[in-house]
């Protein structure tokens, strides 16, 4: 394959206006962060689409002038890619990146092509910019993406290689004596790094579009597992884990602790200071609960203002008094927004810890609830743990 540069140049302005119009139309169905993305993602090509649009204008032989502004636009274009990769992750990201990057490389072009250094200095810093900017990409892609998958090596390999092809690029005008006799040079050098350009536009578009798919499953399988009100988990995926951790730990001999956490008097909370206040409560004792619980413990909502935990490798000792500084701390850490309200805000816990004698994880759920149950019966804001609850007393309604 033999193809001028201006060729190469005009084909990536379709591929990019192409890929940049259909990412942006599909944008709008898919959460926030994701359609920041993708839209970061097209408008970055429709930049990169004009930059080679120009670059290629009049067969390459554009007035001198819109030789900074093409590199200016394309580097502009490229860095966005950065951005959606960032705001993949939901990542704080400066959104003036990209302006930035382009106007201080136009800017650069223009001196070296005006004041002095020529052509030839204007590729060689182009070329180093863009090789700067495609190891950033690559970098936050190998690097820094939680939740890797193939998509992602692939996209990152393809930046570095491509960051190799532009550091080459670079060298080979360092090495020109001459300075070039067109501002678009047509030796192999330079169709290799635009062919090479055009290749890692279209694999990278399908695996930027693969990398937003895998984000956007992940944030569906978020959505199917957690609670919308307080973020913790909901009560189909807290008794599918609790299963899980059943089995491990009978299996391997494993201790594990569940409680069941129940506001105390909710009902008069919300009687008295409204529905929407309530709501402030439960997210409240959710935030409370998981600001004392280790990272590897499950917390999620099984009813209205009704909670469990699951604590792996926790035995009936250290569960009780993690119960206790739990109850401690949502008597504490709640009292100011009680007292918006003139409410007292306090929970009770029941809980029980694994023994030889649970065939099923229900039995947990069953045992600590009857444990909750006694907690509420000796007068509420307190922790009881089964057996000692084994016959509670009915409470008075
Ligand atoms: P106890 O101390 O015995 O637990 O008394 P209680 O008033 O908390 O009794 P119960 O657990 O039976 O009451 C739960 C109340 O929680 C009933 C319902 O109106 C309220 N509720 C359930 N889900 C929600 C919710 O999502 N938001 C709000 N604000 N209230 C809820
Ligand atoms: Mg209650
Ligand atoms: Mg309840």
């Amino acid at each position: 394959m033999d193809f001028e540069t201006t060729f190469i140049a005009q084909v990536i302005t379709v591929i990019g206006f192409a890929v940049g119009l259909s990412i942006v139309v599909a944008s709008g169905r898919y959460p926030r962060h994701i359609r920041g993305s993708l839209r970061a993602y097209s408008y970055g090509k429709f930049l990169l689409g004009s930059a080679f649009l120009i670059a290629g204008y009049r067969g390459g032989q554009a007035p001198e002038l819109l030789i900074p502004l093409a590199n200016g636009i394309g580097l502009a274009g490229l860095s966005m890619n950065y951005t959606s990769v960032r705001h993949l992750q939901n990542r704080p990201v400066w959104p003036f990146v990209p302006a930035a990057v382009g106007a201080a490389v136009g800017l650069s072009c223009l001196l070296l092509l005006f004041v002095g250094g020529g052509i030839g200095w204007v590729r060689v810093l182009v070329s180093f910019a863009t090789s700067a900017v495609l190891l950033v990409i690559a970098f936050e892609v190998l690097v820094r993406y939680q939740g890797r998958g193939i998509p992602h090596y692939v996209t990152g390999l393809l930046c570095a290689s491509l960051a190799v092809v532009y550091l080459v690029r670079m060298s080979a005008g360092m090495a020109q004596e001459d300075a070039p006799a067109t501002y678009m040079l047509d030796d192999r050098v330079e169709r290799a790094t635009f062919l090479l350009s055009l290749l890692g536009t279209v694999i990278g578009a399908i695996n930027y579009v693969l990398m937003a798919s895998d984000e956007f499953n992940r944030e569906l399988s978020k959505l199917a597992h957690t609670d919308g009100l307080t973020g913790a988990l909901n009560r189909r995926r807290l008794f599918e884990m609790g299963e899980v951790e059943f089995r491990r730990a009978r299996r391997y001999g494993r201790e594990l602790t569940v409680l069941v956490l129940d506001i105390d008097r909710f009902k008069s909370i919300n009687d008295h200071a409204g529905h929407p206040f309530g709501d402030r409560v439960i997210r409240a004792v959710a935030d409370c609960c998981t600001g004392q619980i280790r990272h590897e413990d499950a917390l999620g909502r099984i009813g209205g203002e009704e909670f469990a935990i699951l604590l792996p490798e926790t035995g009936a000792e250290a569960g009780r008094m993690l119960a206790e500084r739990l109850r401690g701390a949502i008597e504490r850490q709640l009292a100011q927004l009680g007292a918006e309200a003139g409410v007292t805000v306090t929970c009770s816990i029941g809980g029980v810890s694994l023994t030889r004698e649970h065939s099923e994880f229900s039995d947990l759920m069953a045992q600590s609830d009857t444990a909750l149950y006694d907690a509420k019966h000796a007068g509420r804001n307190q922790v009881r743990f089964f057996p000692e609850a084994a016959h509670p007393v009915p409470m008075p309604a």
